[in-house]
């Protein structure tokens, strides 16, 4: 029977992108009916509305979606149409694998790291209070009353709610995708030595959860800014990192960045009993209809959406075909190449045909 996708191109190269991918997927011969449906700047020029409802009911339906990026506008509306997506289905997990691969060009080999970083809740709850306003004063009073600190009248504030439901889901999230892909340590990245309640609270729950899963997986710890360092110096000595949402954002760029960056960066948004497939790059607007970017973190995208719909084999082989492709280096992209302005670059849709050409 054929799996039913939602597919979202999205803006800017995300339709090029997008289309590489799917057509990378059809390839391995499973049978995908696609649901396409509109969200971004197509949309709000269609209908008037960034996110129309049909999408998100596209998704409910159909539990499993690839997504091209979707730009944010800089003023009015949603604070990010992705964040959005991601908070309305309560897809609480991100997942994001950074791995090396030859023919990629980075300071680090043989990285094999996967970041999950919770999704709903911390700074991104998008709890903020201007500058100036009414509300502001008034909160600054109230918090003044109960801290018996002074904070300036001219702050902002934003709220970093941190819940135990959250903590414990993800850490559990973490370790059943470490047993699941036979993963052998978990991290959890934190900073409790300062935000003592927050944090604080996430690492107990952490602690908690992790003594469940002690006999078949490791469990570590680590504060926030040693974790940024020690990714720096020894990559390799670690696995599974398990963080709460603004660490998850920083640290999973890193972590990109240790493998050669945006252009081979797959991402996961899952929740329970539903998933959002889509690259870590953003939509890349001065590249759009050039035919020019890299449709590779797409592509692998599709890999974990393939993963994720239990169809290991076709995963397997368009991951292989990727690797092929990748450290042959010649039908590659120009940011793959040691020269980026090499006249030899493939385009976009030259590299997806190579890939399906390698696919075994
Ligand atoms: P971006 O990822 O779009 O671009 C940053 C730079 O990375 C680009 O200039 C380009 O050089 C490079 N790049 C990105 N993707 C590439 C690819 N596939 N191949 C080769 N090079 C690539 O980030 P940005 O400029 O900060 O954001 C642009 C827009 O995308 C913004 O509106 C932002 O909000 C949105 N965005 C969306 C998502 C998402 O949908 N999940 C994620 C990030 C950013």
């Amino acid at each position: 029977m054929a799996h039913k996708i939602t597919l979202i191109p999205g803006d800017g190269i995300g339709p090029e992108v997008t289309s590489a991918a799917r057509r990378c997927i059809e390839a391995t011969g499973v049978k995908i009916e696609w649901d396409e449906v509109i969200a971004g700047q197509a949309a709000q020029d269609q209908s008037g509305n960034i996110l129309p409802e049909n999408v998100l009911e596209s998704i409910r339906k159909n539990k499993v979606a690839l997504k091209g990026p979707i730009i944010t506008p800089i003023a009015g509306g949603f604070r990010s149409v992705n964040v959005a997506i991601r908070q309305a289905l309560d897809l609480y997990a991100c997942v994001r694998p950074a791995k090396s691969y030859a023919g990629v060009n980075s300071s680090y080999k043989n990285i094999d790291l996967v970041v999950i970083r919770e999704n709903t809740e911390d700074l991104y709850a998008g709890i903020e209070f201007q500058e100036g306003e009414t509300q502001t004063r008034d909160l600054i009073q109230l918090i003044e009353k109960y801290s018996q600190k002074k904070l300036r009248l001219d702050s902002a504030i934003s709220i970093k709610p941190i819940s135990k439901y959250a903590s414990e889901r993800i850490v559990r999230f973490a370790f059943e995708y470490a047993l699941k892909f036979g993963r052998k340590k978990v991290t959890a990245v934190h900073k409790a030595n300062i935000m003592k309640f927050t944090d604080g609270l996430f690492l107990k729950t952490a602690r908690e959860v992790a003594g469940e899963y002690t006999a078949k997986i490791t469990f570590e710890e680590a504060i926030v800014d040693n974790m940024a360092m020690q990714l720096v110096k020894v990559p390799r000595n670690y696995d599974v990192l398990v963080l709460p949402n603004l660490y998850g954002d920083i640290i999973s760029d890193l972590c990109a960045g240790l493998v050669g960056g945006l252009g081979i960066s797959p991402g996961a948004n899952i929740g329970d009993g539903i998933a959002v497939f889509e690259a870590v790059h953003g939509a890349a607007p001065k590249y759009q209809g050039l035919n020019k970017v890299n449709p590779t973190a797409m592509i692998l995208s599709g890999v974990l959406m393939l993963r994720y719909l239990r169809e290991d084999k076709a995963a397997e082989r368009l991951e292989e075909a990727v690797k092929d492709v990748l450290a042959e280096g010649k039908f590659v992209t120009y940011d793959l190449k040691p020269n980026r302005n090499d006249p030899t670059s493939a385009g976009t849709r030259e590299m997806a045909e190579a890939i399906i050409k390698n696919l075994k």
